[in-house]
């Protein structure tokens, strides 16, 4: 059997530095439901966010720093923690991006808040926070669901407003 003929190029290759390509968007929407375990921790973290509306991080024995979200290790010691504090209500914004909305909605505001008793940040959302009012270190307050509607979900913490 005689091997098969090389195909002949279509046209000559042309560098890639040298085509001008316009930016494009491809737009959709992608719904993906899912469900996995919380954890024991993350589980336990939950819980207390439904019955108590309070947030709570989880204390390293060794370097005492309190992590929120909590983590059943530290990640500096590598040591379990298991001594749970209240942390919050309040915060101060570390960090922040925005998302763009739906058209003619305001976008939404994403943050990294430090809790007071916290040595970690915890992401979530900015409410009502006017833009021109964004800073590192704008004091923020959680703003958790009512109890009749707190279903053990991080949805149960609404986002943080601007004390
Ligand atoms: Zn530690």
């Amino acid at each position: 059997m005689p091997p098969d003929p090389v195909p002949a190029p279509l046209a000559a290759p042309v560098p890639i530095a040298a085509l001008t390509i316009e930016p494009r968007a491809v737009e959709g929407r992608i719904r993906i439901p899912y469900r996995w375990p919380a954890g024991r921790t993350a589980g336990a973290f939950l819980a207390r966010l439904r019955d108590e509306g309070r947030l709570y991080g989880l204390r390293c024995p060794r370097c005492k720093q309190v992590a929120v979200p909590p983590r059943p290790r530290c990640l500096a010691c590598r040591v379990p923690s298991e001594d749970w504090v209240a942390v919050g209500p309040e915060g101060e914004l570390l960090s922040w991006t925005t998302a763009p909305a739906a058209p003619a909605r305001p976008a939404e505001v994403w943050a990294l808040v430090r809790l007071d008793g916290a040595d970690t940040a915890l992401f979530h959302r900015l409410l009502d926070v006017p833009p021109d009012r964004l800073r590192v270190g704008l004091r923020v307050r959680a703003d958790v669901a009512s109890p009749t509607v707190r279903r053990g979900a991080i949805t149960d913490l609404i986002g943080f407003c601007a004390v």
